[in-house]
């Protein structure tokens, strides 16, 4: 079987943590398994990255981050390579190459105070530029041969800087190039998660969090027969543990609540992780570094038949609410049509919409980044209607969040709604919107951004998610 491994920040955050990544891929090798691993930066790692370049870009390039960066690495090569100085040196080598590069881009910024999305790619994918090299030799040191791949030469993408989507069709050529002669060798490459390169070579990031996206990318790539997503808890959750400590672990679930659950803000998995794994009908497991003999959660097409009703209950916090409204909106065509319009041309993502029957309102959330540039546009955009009198008001409540319920079966299950509203009832949560996808798999609600927590427990609680 050829198994895709991502391994994420916490679980290779640490000398321990990339020794015991490095066992869990030489583990399924030495089961007779060809394994491609795709790792993500060393956790915080990518926060300092981009904290440098901000910095750097207002002209407070701070040499003491590359200091700082050398150290947190150098230390785990030392622990996990220190034995072989040939290994050694040659890790030491590529993360003084790979920082040079940082030193000179951030100084590069503090020269001309500009920070373009471009040059922001080049600086924060380079955390798994530097990690990449520590597991890889971390498997070495096992006894199974490895190499660190630059995603740069396996992942093709658009030139859609801080967001860029693959290009299948050359990533494949690519990836099969320069991955299929050291899988048949026995050899387990060490991909580096989140970023990829257009066409002409450019470095690109998949966008926050997008090391999952790259293992289903690569995944599918390679028509791997399964993706394993190693994190630091055991698989997909009924909610955010964080949050609701006796969330419990789901065995088993569709494609579908999969990318539902991620893109109403369960971070477990970067939302647009799933669709390549789908598209090739390659099963995805979610899975615990840190609690390795735990099944996790298993992603299929079928997903758990038998469970009815919600599944799970997600939230994404600290988004804006942008709400148009007015007396004379009724029965006024295009006001919708006009909005979305310029929505989309600002290309800002729409999380949900909602709009009261009364057409009295039409209302959406956005993240909180694109809303004071989306209701600019829009004033601007519909002057003639707010002169007129048809709008009477284009505003952005602040520091909301949207609270989904999700779960295939919930189509046909009645009383799902009554449950969700009669929950927040009683728990005294106000609910400023709502809205139920045609799919019914999910309903999606705005409270402010301080009842979420409270109204993620009320849900769990109503439906009893923590009981099997
Ligand atoms: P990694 O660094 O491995 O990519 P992330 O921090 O991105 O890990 O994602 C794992 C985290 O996602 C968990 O620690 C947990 O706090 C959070 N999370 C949010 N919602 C869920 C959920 N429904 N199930 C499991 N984890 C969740
Ligand atoms: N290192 C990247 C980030 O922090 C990608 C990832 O970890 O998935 O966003
Ligand atoms: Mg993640």
């Amino acid at each position: 079987m050829l198994i895709v491994m991502k391994f994420g920040g916490t679980s290779v955050g640490s000398a321990e943590r990339i020794a015991q990544a490095a066992q869990l891929a030489v583990d399924s090798a030495a089961k007779g398994h060809q394994v491609v691993v795709v790792t993500s930066a060393m956790s915080k790692v990518t926060d300092l990255l981009i904290g440098a370049a901000r910095k750097a870009s207002a002209g407070e390039w701070d040499p003491a981050i590359r200091q700082e960066l050398f150290d947190r690495h150098k230390a785990v090569a030392d622990a996990v390579a220190g034995g072989d100085a040939g290994r050694h040196g040659a890790v030491l080598d590529m993360l003084r190459q790979r920082l040079d590069r940082f030193e000179k881009l951030c100084y590069g910024l503090s020269m001309v105070h500009e920070l373009t999305p471009r040059l922001l790619d080049a600086i924060s994918g380079m955390g798994e530029m530097l990690s990449a090299p520590l597991l890889s030799a971390a498997i070495a040191a096992k006894g199974r041969p490895s190499q660190p791949v630059d995603a740069t030469e396996v992942v093709v993408t658009t030139d859609q800087f801080g967001g860029a989507e693959p290009m299948m069709d050359e990533t494949q050529a690519k990836a099969g190039a320069r991955l299929r002669p050291a899988i048949s060798r026995g050899e387990i490459p060490v991909v580096t998660g989140f970023i990829g390169a257009t066409l002409d070579g450019v470095m690109t990031t998949l966008g926050r969090g997008g090391s999952d996206y790259s293992a289903s990318i690569v995944g599918a790539a390679l028509d791997a027969d399964e993706i394993w997503i190693w994190t630091d808890v055991d698989g997909v959750m009924t909610a955010n543990p964080s949050e609701v400590p006796e969330a419990r672990t789901l065995p088993e679930i569709s494609y579908s609540e999969a990318s539902e659950l991620a893109y109403y803000g369960a971070k477990v998995l970067h939302y647009k992780t799933i669709l390549p794994a789908f598209r090739k009908r390659i099963p995805v497991r979610i899975l615990n570094s840190f609690n390795p003999g735990h099944p996790g959660t298993r992603v299929s097409v079928e997903g758990d038949p038998a469970a009815l009703g919600v599944k799970a209950v997600t939230s994404i916090r600290g988004v804006n609410l942008v709400a148009i409204s007015g007396t004379g909106m009724q029965g006024i065509p295009g006001i919708a049509a006009k909005t979305f319009d310029e929505v989309a041309a600002q290309q800002a993502n729409v999380l949900m919409i909602s709009q009261a029957s009364s057409e009295n309102n039409i209302c959406f959330v956005i993240s909180a980044a694109d809303a004071p540039r989306v209701v600019t546009a829009l004033r601007r955009a519909l002057e003639m209607e707010l002169m007129r009198g048809h709008i009477e008001q284009i505003s952005a409540e602040q520091k909301v969040a949207i609270v989904a319920a999700v779960g295939d079966r919930m189509r046909g299950t009645p009383g799902i709604a009554a449950t969700v509203f009669g929950a927040l009832g009683k728990a005294g949560i106000n609910v400023i919107a709502i809205s139920q996808g045609s799919s019914e798999r999910n309903i999606s609600l705005v409270v402010t951004d301080q009842d979420a927590a409270a109204a993620v427990r009320a849900i769990h609680q109503a439906f009893a998610l923590e009981r099997t």
